[in-house]
């Protein structure tokens, strides 16, 4: 009979070598790069991941200084590495950059941890380096896509915003050059003037312009015609090479002294009407250095140029046809003046030679008064002229507003029987130092809007008050209203509330005039409105002598 097996128990020998043996197969098969080294940074072991991550043998890296793998500029880590372990304290995951065998940098995350002997003084210490290029690499590309982002968002809000061409041109230079790491990017803008002539407009990055100075304007040579031809991008590694290149005299090439172009690309600006308006240009002194992706950054940006360009265009042509228009107003006025003040004369010499009872006269009357209105229109559009070329001239005196709200007011009351105007202060006289035609003109153009927008209502209060060293007025009315999305606008040139109002007659300048008198007098001029309840327009001035 076989006798049962009795459990064989390991001496403490054999336990110690199977602890070692698992320990060894352990590290050799770990993924980690697992180093170990004495205090004075020695190579004392050195794994098969350690091998493979840096290139060296285990026979060429024990026995070695770990400066091994170290690069130059890093060194000093290794100190501040062994300070710590000497102190008992182990280092965790710290990201660092080693150098291989074959002089390549990886990045590693390394911890290390002291070793000790049987009595516990450390004598060493161990390393697991973690390859993590592939993380860093991974993390670097979402850090730059990151950053691309936000360059083209930045680019795009900015030339969106932007209607001045030369803002425009800049913006995409910098931003085009940025993302493509070149080492000078330029903008050519093809313009074409009023009479036809076209020139080009330019902007660069990187350089400066006098570096630029000696490169004239790109011509249609071969390498620049298929961008302003508009045929594509051109992308070529090294453009010294190029069959296109150096075809010109007289520099056949670059110019001396410019910098130097091996990388090339070139995109054009085309716009949406298929026009090509102009080529983004970068360089770089190395070969290879623009990419698919840079093409394709680049003429995304460009895309979004050419639609600011056009928009810079639109608003330039605006401006252009803005003042013609503003040209026109001063001189149809002023034609329009010298006839209906010769018509207003001979319209009074007929009334005066009329007899009492004459059944013309009130026809004279009639056609004197529409030649009143007339009148007061083509001087409000000679005053707006007068405006915009800064030109409405200003005569100061001393007088009391007071008196000057008496004799308005009863003048108004004799033209508009349709509305009670009634006057209040609480003050007199309210001395101004002001051109008093004007501030006339202000008052008399408020309490004709309030009888104007308030054809239902029956009364217009105006109220002159004075506080401090200010002088308000108001003129109250309980017509129509002014709806509150309007109230801001009602008193820029030719604005006029779409509503009830819009039958009613008027141009739209009565308010830009009084803003412009009251602001000039360094007072404000603004309203308070409810749509059905009525508007209080407000003004107030500097009292006399608080100026
Ligand atoms: P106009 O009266 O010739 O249109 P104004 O510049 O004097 O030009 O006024 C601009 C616009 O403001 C008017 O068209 C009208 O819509 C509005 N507005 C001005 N005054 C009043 C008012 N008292 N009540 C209601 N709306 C007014």
């Amino acid at each position: 009979m076989d006798q049962p097996n009795k459990p064989v128990i390991p001496t403490k020998q054999q336990q110690e070598d199977m602890r070692q043996a698992m320990l060894a197969a352990i590290i050799e098969s770990s993924e980690d790069a697992i180093i170990s080294k004495t205090l004075d940074g020695i190579i004392t072991s050195w794994n098969q991941s350690a091998e493979k991550l840096f290139g060296y043998t285990e026979s060429e890296a024990v026995g070695k200084h770990i400066s091994l793998i170290i690069p130059q500029n890093r060194i000093q880590e290794e100190g501040v590495i062994i300070g710590k372990i000497r102190s008992g304290e182990r280092i965790d995951h710290f990201e660092t950059i080693r150098v291989t065998k074959s002089g390549e940098n990886v990045y590693i995350s390394l911890t290390v941890s002291p070793i000790k002997n049987s009595k516990g003084e450390i004598i060493g210490a161990s390393k697991v380096v973690r390859d993590i290029s592939r993380q860093k690499i991974a993390d670097d590309r979402l850090q730059s896509y990151a950053e691309r982002l936000e360059i083209l968002n930045s680019v795009g809000m900015a030339i969106s915003a932007d209607l001045d061409v030369q803002g425009v041109l800049q913006k995409v230079t910098d931003a085009t050059t940025q993302l493509t790491g070149a080492s000078f990017g330029a903008f050519f803008h093809n313009v074409v003037n009023d009479g036809g002539e076209s020139y080009m407009l330019y902007t660069l990055s990187g350089v400066p312009k006098e570096a630029f100075e000696k490169f004239s304007m790109p011509r249609n040579t071969e390498v620049f015609a298929p961008t302003f031809n508009g045929e594509g991008i051109v992308r070529v590694d090294d453009i010294t090479k190029d069959p296109r290149y150096g075809k010109n005299s007289p520099h056949q090439g670059m110019p001396k002294g410019h910098l130097p172009v091996v990388s090339y690309l070139a995109v054009p600006v085309i716009s949406k009407s298929g026009d090509v308006i102009g080529g983004l240009f970068f360089g770089h002194a190395e070969a290879a250095k623009f990419t698919r992706e840079h093409e394709q950054l680049v003429a995304g940006v460009a895309a979004q140029a050419a639609i600011a360009l056009d928009n810079a265009k639109l608003y330039e042509e605006i401006k252009v046809l803005n003042a013609k228009k503003d040209e026109f107003i001063g001189l149809a006025s002023h034609e329009l003046k010298t006839p209906i003040t010769s018509i207003n004369g001979y319209l009074q010499i007929i009334e005066r030679n009329l007899g009492h009872d004459d059944r013309n006269k009130a026809f004279i009357n009639k056609a004197l008064q529409q030649v009143n209105k007339l009148t007061s229109l083509i001087s409000d559009l000679l005053d707006v002229s007068k405006i915009q070329t800064g030109k409405l001239p200003f005569t100061y005196t001393t007088f009391d507003l007071v008196k000057m709200l008496v004799d308005v007011s009863e003048m108004m009351q004799h033209s508009y029987s349709s509305h009670h105007i009634e006057l209040q202060y609480d003050h007199e006289p309210m001395m101004l130092n002001a051109d008093q035609q004007r501030i006339e003109q202000v008052v008399i153009n408020l309490i004709t809007n309030a009888v104007k927008y308030s054809p239902g209502g029956n009364r217009v209060i105006i109220k002159a008050h004075m506080f401090d060293k200010t002088i308000q007025v108001s003129v109250q009315d309980f017509g129509i209203g002014i709806a509150s999305d309007h109230l801001e606008r009602i008193f820029s040139r030719f604005y006029r509330v779409e509503n009830l109002a819009s039958h009613m007659s008027g141009l739209g300048i009565g308010l830009y005039i009084c803003q412009e008198i009251i602001s000039r007098h360094k007072g404000k001029i603004w309203v308070k409105s409810q749509p059905g309840e009525g508007s209080v327009f407000y003004f107030e001035l500097p009292a006399a002598g608080s100026f």
